[in-house]
């Protein structure tokens, strides 16, 4: 292949909306007309292509079955393309990202998502620089041929970040991602300025891509504040139904001292539970021998889950609790380093 060929998935989001003049509010419209708003891609020395999901969404509507859907797509069409290009609503795409980069196995093109705060119809949409620029990303190669972004990644506002360190911050600037623990994979200026040494190389440039779609759910989310009851606690961390619990604790991984709290972190642990422990801090990491909570949460079987965001830990558990019914391999598999979700 000399020009790049691109894959432009559409999916929803703000980036795809207009106006409904009956319902007064925004709803995804064709495919077609997003492109006739940005002329500019005719001017892409390769090809695209597009792909749209029916129905288009609202990424507040996203659930698991789409990113197996798009997993699938990617695997069914690899090879006839160079790159990938997910146009996503922005409210869970830091969720998609992170749970496409544990699907995807040996990739060695590049994913990357992107949507914008404002329509691309309007004036002063954000949409189409982040669309025009997450194409010339996508497209990208080095002078030996290979992808310069091998990565699942979303492009938004001039930055690309790692999909399983992204961060939704805002839901007004322009600027609405972050990268909280994890330098960008590169910044767009005059020019785009790849960090490749941050950027993962796949092992094997030629291996072949591989999805793992079956995923498992059975996992809450517990955000640690002053005046939880031992009750809600109980119901969240003991329920029959829950095989999982994030736990966002407080600063470098603190919890309660009291003892009704470990006794009910020890009985969830006692009846197998996995507990993951994150912080609620946007930057830094979790260290469970800094303080005596923290040492007391780890003598009971919390499992350390360092500088992961939430987004990319629950993605994390849903991967490794689909590929195995065993808890303790899935434990021991949270504290690795899988797709350079967590520093190690
Ligand atoms: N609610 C929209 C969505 O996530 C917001 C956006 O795209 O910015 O689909």
């Amino acid at each position: 292949m000399n020009k790049a060929s691109i894959l432009l998935i559409y999916t929803g989001g703000t980036i795809g909306m207009k106006m409904d003049p009956i319902e007064q509010a925004l709803k995804p419209f064709d495919f077609e007309a997003i492109i006739d708003e940005v002329p500019e891609l005719s001017k892409f020395a390769g090809r695209i292509d597009s792909y749209t999901f029916d129905p288009l969404i609202d990424s507040s509507d996203v659930e698991p079955g789409l990113w197996q859907r798009l997993a699938e797509l990617i695997k069914d069409k690899y090879d006839d393309y160079d790159g990938f290009v997910i146009l996503h609503g922005t409210d869970t795409m830091a969720y998609s990202s992170s749970a496409l980069s544990f699907m995807l196995d040996g990739l060695t093109k590049p994913v990357i998502f992107t949507g914008s705060q404002l329509p691309i119809g309007t004036l002063r949409t954000d949409g189409k620089e982040n669309l025009i620029s997450a194409v010339e990303i996508a497209a990208a190669k080095d002078p030996e041929g290979h992808a310069i972004v091998p990565e699942v990644a979303i492009y938004f506002d001039s930055k690309l970040i790692r999909g399983n360190r992204a961060v939704k911050v805002s839901s007004e600037h322009f600027s609405a991602f972050q990268s909280p623990n994890y330098p960008l994979l590169a910044e767009a200026g005059i020019n785009i300025r790849y960090n490749t040494d941050l950027i993962r190389r796949p092992l094997d440039w030629y291996s072949s891509l591989s999805i793992n779609t079956k995923l498992d759910m059975r996992v809450s989310i517990l955000k640690l504040h002053p005046g939880m009851t031992p009750q809600v606690m109980r119901a969240v961390l003991c329920g029959p139904e829950t095989r999982a619990v994030i736990m966002e604790t407080y600063g470098a991984g603190n919890a309660p001292t009291g003892d009704w709290f470990l006794n009910i972190v020890r009985e969830a642990g006692g009846m197998g539970k996995i507990l993951v422990n994150v912080t609620q801090c946007l930057t830094g990491s979790v260290d469970m021998d800094l303080y005596a909570n923290g040492k007391a949460m780890a003598r009971a079987g919390v499992v350390n889950g360092y500088d992961g965001t939430t987004e990319s830990t629950l993605a994390k558990l849903f991967f490794l609790m689909g590929k195995s019914s065993d808890n303790e391999w899935v434990k021991e598999m949270l504290t690795k380093n899988l797709k350079g979700e967590i520093t190690k």
